[in-house]
């Protein structure tokens, strides 16, 4: 493999900001950054100038569906090459294939086609994004916020299906998102936790105190905060009271201006702050194509304006990108730093993969995304390979 030297203008690590930085990768890792005139050009290695760029991590997605007119679901290599090629360009370099609610055979069907594709994706040269594992966004959630996952499908927590569900992902279950009030909720979060799993509060109608008792139990992360929640009220604050309160929690938005409106974008990056925060996409098949008719998992999704709904109305995931969602947290005025680091750094460390992935440090994945000054992408490379 080569040896490349990107010489640009600001790198944002994200924790420190170096002016006139280089950042040596070599064999898709990053070997050495610092400051560009303290490092020394290797011998046959190619210098990228990027002086009026700012070099950044690429950007790491909790919780997509599906992009480029494929969704996770399908399971196969195809589809899966299509969400990962069409994100990269958009600067998401690694993500968790998210499910959507199903019947627990084609949910087990699903899994076993992501995890095939996970165990065999590097064998490939293309540079596209790397799936790091699955989020389970159903079936455990509530009727009554279920958004457009089918009611015929939802079921009560139960460890034993989630056993099943773990055996498909073979190895690779990373988040699962469940309704902490719904029976059976408590001993399924323990096994999920026993699991390795990160537990996230989502399609819920849980109380404040329900949430709570969730977050003793290990839950630190909730999905699409606002949307497919119970409301919060002064004398009811419910699911989102306990997550503005609970430090140890992260919160998910959609920051598209269309799931969530700007005041209370802001109360909850005020309540959650810039560490506590993960920019998600959410996205769905449609993500990076026109408007038209998608599916989403067997649901009929159809895109207006960019915007998607089921046929009743409701909104079904987004078509929002990771880098539009950095400019709508900028423009809200939130220094790009902090908004950065809810792209990459914290998701990255939700995960727990924070010395590999989300961050531009000495030995992590050379995962690497440069914006012009309007914060357009200019360049993306995954583990080293640039994205065309
Ligand atoms: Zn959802």
């Amino acid at each position: 493999m080569t040896t490349t030297l990107v010489h640009a203008g600001r790198m944002l690590t994200p924790t420190t900001e170096i002016t006139d930085a280089g950042i040596l990768i070599r064999d898709g890792v990053i070997e050495e950054l610092g400051l560009r005139e303290g490092m020394r050009l290797p011998d046959g290695a190619e210098e990228i100038s990027a002086t009026d760029r700012t070099a950044m991590p690429g950007f790491v997605d909790v919780h997509i569906h599906g992009a480029g007119g494929r969704d996770v679901m399908e399971g196969s290599a195809e589809a899966l090459a299509g969400v990962t090629k069409t994100v990269a360009r958009h600067g998401t370099t690694s993500f968790v294939a998210t499910t959507v609610t199903a019947s627990p055979d084609d949910t087990i069907r699903s899994v076993e086609g992501i995890a095939r594709y996970i165990s065999q994706q590097h064998e490939t040269d293309d540079a596209r994004a790397e799936v790091l594992g699955i989020h389970f966004e159903g079936p455990f959630l509530s009727p009554a916020r279920r958004g457009v996952h089918p009611s015929e499908w939802l079921k009560l927590p139960s460890a034993q299906l989630l056993e099943k569900f773990l055996q498909a992902a073979a190895g690779n279950a990373q988040i699962l998102t469940i309704a902490p009030e719904l029976l059976g909720a408590m001993p399924c979060i323990d096994a999920a936790r026993n699991a390795g799993m990160v537990v996230a509060v989502g399609h819920t109608d849980a109380t404040y105190e329900q949430t709570r008792a969730a977050i003793a139990h290990g839950v630190r992360h909730a999905v699409h905060v606002y949307n497919a929640m119970r409301p919060f009220s002064h004398r009811d604050s419910g699911v989102i009271g306990a997550v503005f309160t609970s430090p140890e929690v992260s919160a998910e938005l959609i920051a598209d201006g269309v799931h969530v409106d700007e005041a209370a974008m802001k109360v909850l990056l005020q309540a959650k702050g810039a560490e506590r925060m993960i920019l998600i996409s959410d996205g769905v098949s449609a993500t990076g194509m026109p408007d038209g008719k998608y599916m989403l998992g067997k649901i009929e999704v159809s895109v207006s304006g960019g915007i998607c709904r089921n046929s009743e109305g409701k909104l079904a995931g987004s078509t929002l990108t990771l880098d539009r969602a950095l400019r709508n947290i900028v423009g809200l005025g939130i220094p790009l730093a902090d908004a950065m680091r809810m792209l990459t750094l914290n998701p990255a460390a939700l995960l727990g993969i924070e010395f590999k992935k989300g961050a531009l440090r000495a030995g992590a994945d050379a995962d690497i995304v440069l914006l012009d000054e309007g914060l357009q992408l200019t360049n993306v490379w995954v583990r080293g390979a640039a994205v065309e």
